[in-house]
């Protein structure tokens, strides 16, 4: 999806607005499936006394599993990005700028980047998910399951060992 920002680099004032569905069918992109609908993209590019500024919203349903109890994930999610467009570069420093020489902007593989690096490293089903019991495999968000889950120095799990043998 190629935007035209050719004008709008001209004119002082003008703004350009957008709203598109980008397809979540590349599995490259979306390793394990976490964007589970069409993601749409709501936006708008401002030309403001010639700083040129994009501003959008990625909508999609959210769908994965919880990285501690394995329950299923299901939520919608609203991105919001904000980019400043620029034709060159005006200094080597200025990176976190988008440079668009000719002036087109290929949303759609901005948006997947920006997604991407939106995207949850760890997904949890609630802050205070207490996940799963590590003896047990017992969901601990449904209730407790009375093992004895205190950790154990490996130097004295040998010997509780010896211990319970001598009872
Ligand atoms: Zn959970
Ligand atoms: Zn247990």
């Amino acid at each position: 999806m190629l935007l035209n920002l050719r004008q709008l680099f001209l004119e002082e004032g003008k703004s350009v607005s957008f709203s598109e569905t980008m397809p979540n069918t590349d599995e490259e992109l979306w390793p394990g499936h976490p964007v589970a609908s069409p993601i749409r993209l709501t936006g708008e590019v401002n030309n403001r006394a010639g700083i040129v500024t994009l501003t959008y919203t990625a909508a999609f349903r959210f769908h994965s599993q919880c990285d501690r109890c394995c329950a299923e994930v299901d939520r919608q999610e609203n991105y919001r990005f904000t980019h400043v467009l620029l034709q060159q570069l005006e200094n080597e420093d200025d990176d976190g700028y988008i440079v668009i020489p000719d002036g087109t902007l290929e949303l759609f593989g901005l948006a997947s980047a920006d997604i991407s690096l939106e995207l949850p490293t760890k997904v949890l089903c609630s802050e205070d998910c207490k996940g799963l019991c590590p003896v047990c495999g017992k969901n601990l968000n449904e209730g407790s399951c009375g093992c004895q889950t205190k950790e154990v120095d490996p130097r004295f799990a040998k010997l509780l060992t010896l211990l319970e043998k001598d009872k």
